[in-house]
């Protein structure tokens, strides 16, 4: 009984904290991410990022596809403050910073 007990809390200890990307999951890797997207949707033959752009909800939804996750991810902007619906305890993830990006690019010229 106890023993079941010290196996469950060992292979706990052993996640480090609740990370579940492999990667560091910036607003500088959403960035990256947008731009690798940008040049894959204007060169067939470029690979695309982790992050594409399925598409964009009354202004304030942005739906992406994250090929780690292998998911459809939601990020709202709720008063122009983006949240992502991923990483719920994240304020700066780079679903967020792909968001920002193409936020910035739908003002300038609609998608
Ligand atoms: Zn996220």
């Amino acid at each position: 009984m106890s023993d079941r007990k010290e196996k469950s809390s060992e292979a706990n200890s052993n996640q480090r904290g609740t990370k579940k990307f492999s990667s560091e999951n910036t607003l500088d890797e959403g960035v990256i991410a947008f731009g690798e997207w940008l040049m894959s949707a204007e060169d067939l033959s470029a690979r695309c990022g982790p992050l594409s752009l399925r598409k964009m909800i009354n202004d304030d939804e942005i739906l992406l596809f994250d090929a780690m996750l292998n998911q459809d991810v939601i990020v709202k902007m709720i008063g122009g403050v983006p949240e992502c619906g991923a990483c719920h305890n994240d304020t700066e993830c780079m679903h967020i910073g792909f968001s920002i990006c193409v936020a910035q690019m739908n003002r300038r010229n609609a998608i």
